[in-house]
């Protein structure tokens, strides 16, 4: 147990090393640490991952609300939800959950490989979007996920990124993150699973229930 926390600290702290971290009183508040920037805000929302090294995918979210009330909402023990990170409009990271741990944010879930359950094998970033289809991504904002996904991609063998649509079972229930412009991710030389998955097969699986949206 100590040891794991011990290695999450770690693992937090590499991170903080290559975003430059600076803290700022204000962003207690606004959850807005600038651009680039992390800051911590533990989420009591996740449980212990069956096994690390399955860490393979990244999951792209949009929060279809204001930051700091999604912030507050993940930080609530009631809600059941959670995220490793939400990148709010001025490019500011919160990391909620160490990435040694599993956050709540897939829900029900299959992935293109067939796997359910995408909570155990993922790294979750919620991107502050009111998902309406007229809020913006902000470029500082866009430039903060990239910095995440490096980061994440620095540390785990990660083989795809994927949107929340595409895994989300049944499909159709989510659409985030609605218009992301993922052309952009192409530099990150991984498979990237987004919009509708294909038609479900013959044989369709019995879903399994999952903690998340
Ligand atoms: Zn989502």
């Amino acid at each position: 147990m100590v040891g794991t926390i011990l290695r999450g600290c770690l693992l937090l702290g590499a991170f903080l090393f290559v975003a430059g971290f600076t803290p700022y009183s204000q962003s207690l508040e606004t959850f807005e640490p600038g651009p680039n920037q992390i800051m911590w805000v533990p989420s009591p929302n996740f449980n212990e991952r069956i096994d690390i090294n399955d860490v393979d995918t990244i999951v792209l979210h949009h929060t279809a609300g204001d930051h700091v009330g999604s912030v507050k909402w993940l930080m609530n023990p009631d809600s059941q939800v959670s995220c490793h990170f939400v990148v709010g409009k001025e490019g500011g990271i919160v990391q909620m959950v160490s990435l040694w741990r599993r956050a709540w944010h897939a829900g029900a879930s299959l992935d293109a490989h067939g796997r359910q359950r995408v909570n155990d094998f993922s790294i979750g970033i919620e991107i502050s979007n009111l998902g309406d289809g007229f809020d913006l991504y902000t470029p500082a904002q866009l430039e903060a996920v990239d910095k995440v996904i490096e980061m994440v991609m620095s540390q785990y063998n990660i083989r795809q990124i994927v949107s929340h649509e595409y895994i989300a079972e049944p499909q159709g229930r989510k659409n985030d993150p609605l218009n992301y412009p993922w052309e952009r991710l192409q530099r990150f030389n991984v498979p990237l699973y987004y919009g509708r998955k294909p038609a479900p097969s013959p044989s369709p699986v019995i879903l399994l229930p999952d903690r998340g949206f």
